[in-house]
């Protein structure tokens, strides 16, 4: 059944992403307590779910004194490990040596020719600005990747017959004629209805049975399904403030997305800078989101629900981002609606490499340094196996990387106002590719797209080939993929993932999946543990409205800045967008031939 689109016209959203207030230095929260997935709707409809975070946090409070009455959490994974599996990170040795400044990179003479474009970073940024790039009338544009894969953040995975996607897997409806034009030149877009909605082909978006909450045991379907969150609620044993808190809180994400400021504009668009300049809205980004919810009343579970969706979200808690970013981002939909690509977004960004032409992509090679001289700008790169060092030149070159990166390679970034870049602070999130013999039966509802249950490290799983004809035609008892989603947010550190082995995440993963299936350790063959150490941005208080960003990711002489982070914050339109834009400023450049 199709819930949200068919039954109500809204679109629905699914949380996917995380935090790490610990990798930032700040205090671990209560274990457990963290961790929710949730939905939103949009465009009339109730804008919210709420049951994922209240039921599953019921019970993950009542959890959290004791294990699982099955008990012996890691002890039990551990002597049942019959699995197999992989750390699978980013190689960051480079960039740490390039932090630590142990990296001695040579002067060299650039090889081969003066290209018009090159494009550093293979993420869906990088992606776009190469491809706008070459149809903006630039012949000769070369990308290059430092790993041996493209798509970066939207890394594609592949296992039991099935693809998925390592990190992001659903995408916004377009609300903007930036991203309608690119859906319809990537054949997303089927017509539009009468009022300008674009129409998304089918098999690109859920076709239902795509949530579910685990509640003392029992998997429900969750509120969207019903399309209602108060009437969600109401099936949840909670206090009374807890529900009217919570509901305000929905209530809240409903209002914003259509609330305009006092000059007319829309409350909050994307990028940011298009929205209101009322200065009461913007003044929302002076405060953190935490400090939002104070001023609500809103009581402990609330203030914890409103942490969990942010976290999961944006990449940071209440108590880092503003309340301007938690409110624009996520009742926007920024981070994905009920469009759920076939293995996730690894799928667009695999057909945007072939709109590039997969002879302009380079990968492999790490970009150390990057200098403007004279009318070229050159850049020197790394072989990390072979550490030999190389140099080429364009007449313009795109940083799509991280500006954590970015700032360490290029000297000029040094300057006094653009050195902002160390300010920026980024999440980190661990996800599990589960391979198993049989594709779980719950107890109590049909398992979804995505099935949330609170673990003490996984906040739930996604069933890799949803957006299949497996799925849609095939055994339900196939093998398949799940895919285990744990913000650390709080729950690790970052140096927790520098120093524990795969065995260690592997059997805390497997033993939340085993709390929310029971017996499905019997099932398990692979489990593969991928890293994202600096995934997404933190839009703290100050950065979207601030000028510090804009004056960091100006052009800087021959350099154009894309990635997600020149937004200030991580989503799919974000990111392609600043490719957009880095790519009509280097267009700009080469052909003012300055
Ligand atoms: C776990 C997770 C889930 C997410 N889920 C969603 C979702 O469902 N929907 C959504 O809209 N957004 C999601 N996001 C946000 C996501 O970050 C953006 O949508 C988008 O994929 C970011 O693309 P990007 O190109 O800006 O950055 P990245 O994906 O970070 O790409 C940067 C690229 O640069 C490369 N690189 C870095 N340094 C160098 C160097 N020195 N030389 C050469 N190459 C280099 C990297 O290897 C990488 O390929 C998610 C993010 C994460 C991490």
């Amino acid at each position: 059944m199709r819930r949200t689109v068919d039954t109500f016209g809204v679109a629905n959203r699914m949380a996917r992403r995380g935090g790490n207030r610990a990798g930032n230095g700040g205090p671990d929260p209560e274990p457990g307590t963290h961790g929710v997935t949730r939905r939103l709707f949009l465009d009339g409809g109730l804008k919210a779910s709420i049951a994922a975070g209240v039921a599953g946090r019921l019970s993950i409070l009542d959890l959290i004194a004791a294990p699982p009455a099955s008990g012996g959490a890691a002890a039990r994974a551990a002597a049942a490990r019959a699995y197999d599996g992989e750390m699978i990170e980013e190689s960051y040795g480079i960039a740490h040596r390039l932090r630590d400044g142990s990296l001695t990179i040579p002067t060299l003479q650039p090889e081969g020719p003066l290209h018009d474009a090159i494009v550093l970073g293979g993420g869906v940024s990088g992606l776009m600005a190469a491809w706008d790039l070459a149809r903006g009338g630039l012949d000769d544009v070369v990308l290059y990747e430092k790993e041996h894969y493209i798509g970066g953040n939207a890394r594609a995975g592949h296992a039991n017959g099935t693809d998925y996607s390592a990190a992001t897997w659903s995408l916004v409806r377009p609300k903007t004629p930036f991203l309608t034009r690119l859906f319809q030149d990537l054949d997303m877009i089927t017509g539009f209805e009468a009022d300008g909605t674009p129409k998304i082909r089918p098999e690109l978006v859920g076709h239902g049975e795509d949530s579910n909450m685990l509640i003392d045991g029992v998997w429900y379907p969750d509120a969207t399904t019903g399309a209602d969150p108060k009437r969600a609620y109401d099936r949840m044993p909670l206090p009374e403030k807890d529900r009217h808190d919570l509901t305000a809180f929905y209530e809240e994400m409903h209002g914003w997305a259509k609330r305009k400021g006092r000059d007319g504009r829309p409350a909050f668009a994307m990028p940011v800078e298009e929205g209101s300049r009322d200065a009461d809205l913007l003044a929302l980004d002076r405060i953190t989101m935490a400090e939002y919810v104070r001023r609500q009343g809103w009581g402990t579970r609330a203030f914890r629900h409103v942490d969990d969706w942010s976290s999961s979200t944006i990449g940071g808690g209440i108590e880092d981002v503003s309340a301007y970013a938690f409110w624009s981002f996520n009742s926007l939909g920024q981070g994905g609606e009920d469009i759920m690509l076939p293995g996730g977004n690894a799928w667009v960004a695999q057909r945007m490499a072939d709109k590039v032409g997969r002879d302009r992509i380079r990968q492999g090679l790490t970009a150390v340094r990057v200098v403007n001289e004279g009318s070229e700008a050159r850049v020197t790169f790394i072989d990390p196996f072979t550490e030999r060092f190389s140099m080429r030149r364009a007449r313009a070159v795109v940083i799509a990387c991280p500006k954590h990166i970015t700032g360490r390679m290029v000297p000029e970034m040094g300057s006094e106002d653009r050195r902002t870049w160390r300010d920026l602070r980024y999440g980190a999130l661990l996800m599990g590719a589960a391979s198993v013999k049989h594709t779980p039966v719950l107890k109590g509802s049909k398992i979804g797209w995505y099935n949330w249950g609170n673990g003490k490290l996984m906040q739930g799983f996604l069933v890799a080939d949803y957006n299949s004809d497996r799925w849609r035609k095939g055994d339900a008892s196939r093998p398949n993929v799940l895919c285990l989603w744990a913000p650390l947010d709080g729950r690790a550190t970052r140096a927790d993932l520098l120093e524990q082995p795969w065995s260690h995440w592997a059997d805390r993963l497997a033993d939340d999946l085993e709390f929310m299936v029971p017996g499905i350790h019997r099932d398990l063959t692979r489990l593969d543990v991928y890293v994202w150490g600096h995934h997404m941005v933190i839009p703290y208080p100050g950065l979207l409205t601030g000028e510090a960003r804009g004056r960091m990711t100006r052009p800087l002489g021959r350099i154009t800045f894309a990635h997600s982070d020149r937004h200030g914050m991580p989503s799919f339109e974000l990111a392609t967008h600043a490719g957009h834009l880095a790519a009509r400023e280097a267009i700009q450049i080469v052909r003012s031939g300055s």
